[in-house]
């Protein structure tokens, strides 16, 4: 459904998937796999000296084509977390962002946030399960038995923290198998565009601007420091600016009947809409632009 490369799955690529809780344990483990990986190369005294860069915040996809190919030159590992945009991957017009994911060493995306299923449970793929089992595996006597000695089942408490494992597949399967995939896409597809919708009611209000360009279903917008439209033409500083999107959306969010978050990105602060939840519509995307818009003339006037 997501079109993956091979090399990231069990049929006959050598790489494998597996369901578990949460994108920061998936991280977590391939960061554990990573890092031995390393040491085996450069030695365990050298721990001191490894890195990790982070780098998500406004919905941004980096170019994983050119970024791939530097991380290679530098023998660095990647992960991909697609923890919100993955599930947008199964509609095709959203697959280019995953050009050059043949060169990543593993991928991950969250179906308890953007593809109907309860938390927790997020889908991690690897191209080399070897590594994580190197370093997640415990072989004590207690747990041998004829099925893993025989390899020939995967033994998914090798491929993540903890030893027992909640049957997490069942509600996944049980959201494809109802929905099916063209609904599922339509789901994926209704969001975007009443994000789309939310950007063309911010246009419409010259006190607003999208920060950064929208890529799936959430907009980083705020009150420019250019407040035109208003009585006064006031012009905000940068800092100022800064200030009263953070009034704006603590006041929009204290009502109880609108939650948006917020990010920094290059300094300026932003305010984040996401449509993802399942019953959202366009009655309440125009909603919560009204009541972004009456916060706002509120703390002007
Ligand atoms: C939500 C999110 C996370 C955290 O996901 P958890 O499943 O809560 O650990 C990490 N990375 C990105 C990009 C996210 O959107």
């Amino acid at each position: 459904m997501l079109n993956l490369p091979i090399s990231f799955l069990f049929s006959g690529g050598g790489g494998g998937g597996v369901l578990q809780g949460t994108t920061c344990e998936a991280i977590l483990c391939t960061l554990t796999a990573a890092r031995d990986q390393m040491l085996d190369k450069i030695g365990r005294e050298n721990m001191g000296k490894l890195v990790v860069y982070g780098t998500t915040s406004s919905n941004a996809v980096d170019p994983l084509g050119p970024l791939c190919d530097i991380a290679k030159d530098y023998n660095i590992l990647v992960h991909i977390d697609a923890a919100y945009a993955g599930s947008a991957f199964i509609c095709p017009e959203f697959r280019h962002f995953l050009q050059g994911i043949e060169g990543a060493n593993s991928f991950s995306l969250n179906a308890h946030k953007w593809f109907l299923t309860t938390l927790d449970c997020c889908c991690l793929w690897v191209k080399e399960p070897s590594a994580l089992i190197k370093a997640l595996s415990t072989d004590p006597e207690y747990l041998k038995n004829k099925a893993s000695d025989s390899n020939q089942v995967v033994d998914y408490k090798d491929w993540q923290i903890a030893l027992s494992r909640r049957f997490r597949a069942m509600k996944l399967w049980l959201v494809l198998r109802s929905y099916g995939v063209s609904n599922l896409r339509n789901f994926i597809r209704g969001h975007v565009k009443m994000a789309k919708h939310f950007e063309g009611l911010i246009a419409m209000d010259k006190r607003f601007e999208v920060v950064v360009p929208r890529n799936f279903a959430m907009v980083c917008f705020r009150i420019s420091p250019l407040m035109m439209g208003n009585a006064n033409q006031k012009l905000l500083g940068e800092e100022d600016a800064n200030e009263f999107n953070r009034k704006l959306l603590e006041s929009i969010n204290a009502t109880g009947r609108v939650y948006m978050t917020h990010a920094v990105v290059w300094g300026v602060y932003v305010i984040s809409l996401a449509v993802g939840a399942t019953l959202t519509d366009y009655c309440h995307v125009n909603k919560a632009w009204k009541e972004i818009q009456e916060h706002a003339h509120t703390m002007q006037s």
